[in-house]
């Protein structure tokens, strides 16, 4: 198993309010390796963009970063100064937010914003820019009269493609995907990550994909994390998802035959016509999550212990980890202890 490209280490970021602390994302580790998609996925208000937006410290007030590792192959991107991390945004991981027309200049052409672009990060001769402005358009298959237009003459999707060609201008080796394709609708949003596949196979990137959309998920991702409540709950190869999750919260949301409900939210184009159902209850508030596992309140196999006792996460299989008081050990990943007085 290849080293991770990014691995983020018990990551905390909270919101001052005048209530105090809001702990929005809560101790949370996760690994992303080389040309690998993982996906993050949770309700909203979990936490998820605030985690994907805080690992390139693109987040202002009142957010604050309280705790933990970003470590880009090794190299910890919390620790490095505002000048420091200059040289690594964009230039080795950038981020594409989940709306195009807020992330351009609504005043200015495509042409000088992919040229601006590659000038703050040292592409200064204006002809080079301007060719290789060109040249991010066709690595996103979009026509180069685009270079001409503004962001309101284009379509959604053709600023999500810009935005992407913008973000992948200087050949990251992570990209942060967040909400992406939300705004979309389903033919544009296949088509993008279609396109946004194709060019991670060419270049070699890897992606931390944020999304709510679940069969989304278990199509593009190679790996998921399941958050709930600012804390990962589950995360495994996606093969483990689409078998069977551990975590309660994750067959919620991944379809265990309990608990269907957030696939049935979905409406299906075959089989029988159903009556769509949502999860009952909503995530609790960050100001005051309950005591012990912040999912105790919805969740349908709750035990008296969830109540009081967060539960730890517990390595189910290699690389597979889940925290619920009801997860079991099939694979124990410690050298078997020797009884024999031998050794
Ligand atoms: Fe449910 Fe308890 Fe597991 Fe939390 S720890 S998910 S309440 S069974």
């Amino acid at each position: 198993m290849s080293a991770p490209v990014l691995d983020v280490r018990n990551l905390s970021v909270d919101y001052v309010s005048t209530q105090g602390l809001v702990h929005v994302v809560d101790d949370v580790s996760l690994t992303l390796r080389r040309g690998e998609v993982h996906g993050l996925v949770g309700e909203s208000g979990c936490g998820k963009s605030t985690l994907a937006r805080s690992l390139l410290r693109v987040l202002g007030p009142p957010a604050v970063i309280s705790g933990g590792q970003v470590l880009l192959e090794g190299v910890d991107l919390m620790a490095m100064s505002a000048r420091q991390l200059d040289a690594v945004r964009w230039v080795r991981m950038a981020i594409v937010f989940q709306g195009a027309i807020d992330a351009l200049n609504p005043v200015l052409r495509i042409e000088e914003q992919l040229v601006d672009a590659l000038a703050a990060h040292g592409v200064r001769d204006a002809h080079e820019a301007s060719e290789r402005a060109k040249k991010l358009l066709d690595r996103v298959s979009l026509p180069r009269r685009v270079l001409t237009a503004y962001p309101h003459e284009l379509s959604g999707g053709m600023r999500q493609r810009v935005v992407i060609a913008m973000a992948l201008a200087l050949e990251p080796q992570v990209l942060l995907m967040d909400e992406p394709t939300t705004a979309l609708d389903v033919v544009v949003q296949a088509e993008i990550l279609d396109e946004l596949d194709r060019l991670r196979r060419d270049m070699g990137f890897a992606v931390l994909l944020v999304s709510h959309d679940l069969p989304l998920m278990l199509e593009r991702c190679d790996r998921i994390s399941v958050m709930y409540a600012g804390r990962v709950v589950e995360s495994g190869p996606v093969d483990a998802f689409r078998g069977l999750p551990s975590h309660p919260y994750a067959k919620h949301l991944l379809g265990h035959p309990y608990a269907q409900h957030l696939l049935q939210s979905f409406p299906r184009l075959d089989g029988p016509r159903t009556i769509s159902r949502a999860l009952e209850g909503s995530p609790p508030s960050l100001h005051a999550p309950p005591p012990g596992c912040r999912f105790h309140p919805r969740c349908p196999a709750a035990l008296p212990v969830c109540k009081v006792e967060a539960p730890k996460p517990t390595e189910l299989a290699v690389d597979h980890v889940a925290a619920c008081h009801l997860a079991t050990q099939p694979l124990s990943l410690a050298p078997p202890e020797r009884g024999d007085g031998q050794g």
